[in-house]
């Protein structure tokens, strides 16, 4: 439990003393309409943290109240989540379904109370009839009707002799209520609509403020704790259970900030378009912030109960910086998993003074991990290391094998660098080397200087491994969907070359690839034949950096070998500080530029030509950083980026349009106001050109029409995302949104 209690669990511990409830009873509600994210995470392990921390015990209920979206494999994928997480749920699954006998009841029970009654204005009246924040609503004449008369429709609302939208059950409060929400709420609406449990016994369903709050008190819920939107819901909430006359106890809400991310889409919607357009692989994709995509990726469910720790409860909405969530993954392996040697982009060394082979053997878990366990490692004469662990020509600072500098090999000897063998293009092809027998690790006599030990894996006895390499899904720190993709987020190396006890020993799922970062063997395309490994996570994060930074620490840079990070140098601080104060730039960013010296110079470059400072971190620290770490030399300058973000800005491009440019650029090393005027990328604002596409998806598309008017909102990103395609991605979205909001309200 938290040392210092939590809003929460002070009203809890309250409401104990005094005695207003036996048992603490809470429930986690989710719609099953997709797979559990992370901000779901967040309500589990407040909702099932609380019932466990005060010996009650909380409800994983099925909010399926509405027909048209729910699954059951959705069901299944929050029960494992839950699981997963590792609470206990108890012997069954709740589902508001089960109860809309008793809710209809309810329902019976307050008109015939004079307290609800059945309108029969349409949706637009109804919306209209509302009034505004600043003016009073006005009260329907329906809501003269007499209590038999509302009886008798409501029955046959429920008896399907009615179309949808035709009549409504509306709560009768106060239409002039300073909260809108209490102007005459609907309770119940007409859905003629197949649902995945009750089948088609039910034509009407019971809307969200209806059927929680009575789902609620059904299950003798106490606490019923929920995200800030719903916090002027809450005056319906108490007024359903109070005007019933129900016997107490009753649940009261409370709520809490929502979990945002940054870097990363949570609402389920969004993350069905995602997999809807096929850039993710489906609900489990290791890159998305579900709770199936984090466990396929390799998080262990400890590491998301640390960070749902971490975070906190507040009531105030905030976002948190994804590197916090690499934070708590990290610090959960560094100490437990087996570190091991794989190498990705192999380049072959020869020792040449070596003949032979033999097994060295070497620990699974470095001296401060309290964990035993070790592995033979196969060394010869011939070896793979990392291709960039050499270099012929080294910047000052490099610490690992040139032709001037020994290296050690990991857990074995050092070797020498004593030949380049080259193709007939110059690229590197061999390594000819010697080794130094004295210098055995752990009885080294060779009084040999080395700056750094690397991995290595023995070229006859390695296994080949296919790894699959994870980057950021959006190139923006705050999405807002598909336009954003980084479409370079999945790396795939088919050829990896790993140590054999790794696939033969097979002593945990999770290990870290020194150097390289922790890795976890995937689930399910997993095999002995070919074995594949997530890249869980980075050895380093700028999240811990911060904190060590923010302390203050002088420590002279050197190269780890370790899972360690380093600190800034005084140079690299004063930029980040630059970054910061100057310009704006976030956290995140700012240490991203201040720690590439080749970064940083190019965006002081392009922001002297052009001043958008965030825009161009942007795409400094993800597109141009992407290109440098696989080419040296750059086909496109800084002013061209500079050119590319105004045209941005100015709305001659858009957002989506910009990538397609850049990637042109990095081809061809074009002008990008050329590249847009030869391929005519220009961004469509105008209306007259946009309006015939929206008619024309409108009237192609009438059932959702249809659906979107009888208050399916969602869909309006449906109709957005049709036009953006139509056109490429260039049509400008603002004018999208503010046309088809017209267009809607029109129909
Ligand atoms: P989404 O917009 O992702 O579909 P939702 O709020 O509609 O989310 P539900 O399935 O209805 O999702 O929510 C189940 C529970 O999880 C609710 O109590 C909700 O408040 C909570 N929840 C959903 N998203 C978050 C979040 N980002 N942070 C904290 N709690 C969340
Ligand atoms: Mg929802």
């Amino acid at each position: 439990m938290n040392e210092s209690k939590d809003f929460l669990r002070t009203i809890v511990e309250k409401d104990l003393k005094s005695g207003k409830y036996r048992e603490i009873v809470t429930r986690f509600p989710p719609e099953p309409n997709g797979f559990p994210h992370i901000g779901h995470a967040k309500s589990i392990c407040i909702n099932f943290g609380i019932a466990r921390d005060y010996d009650g015990h909380c409800n994983l209920r099925m909010d399926d109240t509405n027909p048209t979206k729910e699954d059951t494999k959705y069901v299944e994928a929050l029960k494992d989540a839950v699981e997963w997480l590792g609470f206990d749920y108890g012997d069954s699954v709740y589902f508001t379904s089960n109860y809309f006998h008793q809710i209809h009841e309810y329902a019976v029970k307050l008109i015939k109370m004079g307290k609800a009654y059945v309108d029969s204005l349409d949706e637009e009246e109804i919306r209209e009839y509302r009034g505004s924040v600043t003016q009073a609503g006005k009260r329907s004449k329906y809501a003269e009707r007499s209590i038999e008369e509302n009886l008798e429709l409501f029955e046959k609302m429920k008896n399907g002799e009615f179309k949808e939208g035709e009549h409504v059950l509306r709560a009768k409060i106060d239409m002039s209520a300073a909260n809108m929400k209490m102007r005459d709420p609907l309770l119940y609406r007409i859905r003629h609509a197949h649902h995945f449990r009750t089948g088609d016994e039910w034509c009407i369903y019971p809307m969200y403020d209806f059927a929680h709050c009575l789902s609620d008190y059904i299950e003798g819920v106490s606490h019923s704790i929920c995200t800030l939107e719903f916090e002027n819901n809450r005056d319906i909430y108490d007024w359903v259970l109070d005007t019933l006359e129900l016997e107490p106890p009753r649940p009261y809400q409370h709520e809490f900030a929502r979990l945002g991310i940054n870097y990363t889409v949570m609402s389920k919607r969004k993350l069905l378009e995602l997999i809807d357009a096929k850039v993710v692989s489906g609900w489990d994709d290791p890159r998305l912030p579900t709770i199936a995509g984090y466990k396929r990726r390799g998080y262990t469910p400890q590491s998301i109960l640390n960070f749902c720790d971490q975070i906190g409860i507040a009531k105030a909405n905030s976002m948190v910086d994804v590197a916090q969530l690499e934070f708590c993954i990290r610090d959960d392996l560094n100490k437990k998993v087996p570190r091991v040697m794989c190498v990705l982009d192999p380049i072959k060394v020869t020792i040449e003074n070596y003949d032979g082979f033999e097994e060295i053997n070497a620990s699974y878990y470095p001296l401060d991990v309290p964990k035993e366990g070790s592995r033979k490692l196969p060394f010869s004469k011939e070896i793979y290391i990392e291709k960039d662990d050499f270099m012929e020509n080294p910047p000052k600072g490099y610490f690992r094998l040139t032709p001037e500098q020994p290296v050690r090999l990991k857990h074995a000897y050092i070797i020498a660098c004593k030949d380049v063998i080259k193709d007939t293009n110059g690229n590197i092809v061999e390594i000819k080397a010697k080794y130094y027998p004295e210098s055995k690790s752990g009885s080294d006599n060779s009084g040999i200087k080395v700056k750094s030990a690397i991995q290595w894996v023995s070229a006859s006895k390695a296994k080949t491994a296919e790894i699959r390499l994870y980057d950021r899904l959006f190139l923006v720190d705050n999405p807002e969907g598909i336009e954003d993709i980084n479409h370079n987020s999945l790396r795939v190396i088919k050829n990896a070359l790993i140590e054999p006890a790794v696939i033969n020993e097979k002593i945990d799922e999770r290990f870290q690839f020194e150097r390289q970062g922790y890795f976890y063997a995937d689930p399910i395309d997993y095999t002995d034949k070919v074995p594949v490994f997530n890249k869980i996570v980075d050895l380093k994060g700028s999240w811990a950096k911060k904190k060590q930074t923010n302390r203050h620490e002088t420590r002279t840079k050197k190269e780890h070998v370790e899972g360690e990070i380093t600190p800034m140098s005084e140079s690299e601080q004063i930029l980040f500080e630059k970054y910061i104060k100057e310009f704006n730039l976030n956290n995140e960013i700012s240490n991203t530029l201040a720690r590439d010296e080749k970064l940083s110079n190019f965006f002081d470059e392009a922001i002297s030509t052009y001043n958008s400072p965030s825009n161009i971190a942007n795409i400094v620290t993800n597109e141009v950083a992407r290109e440098l770490k696989q080419s040296s030399k750059l086909k496109f300058s800084p002013k061209q980026i500079a050119q590319l973000v105004s045209m941005i800005d100015e709305g001659t491009i858009s957002n989506k349009i910009s990538k397609q440019v850049f990637e042109e650029m990095q081809k061809s090393g074009e002008n990008p106001k050329q590249i847009v005027e030869d391929k005519g990328l220009v961004q469509i604002s105008d209306p007259s050109k946009i309006m015939p596409i929206i008619d024309d998806i409108i009237s192609s598309n009438p059932d959702n029409v249809a659906k979107y008017k009888a208050g399916n909102n969602k869909l309006f990103g449906f109709f957005v995302g049709q036009v953006l395609k139509k056109t490429g991605g260039k049509a400008n979205p603002k004018v999208v949104n503010e046309l088809i909001t017209e267009k809607l309200k029109h129909i």
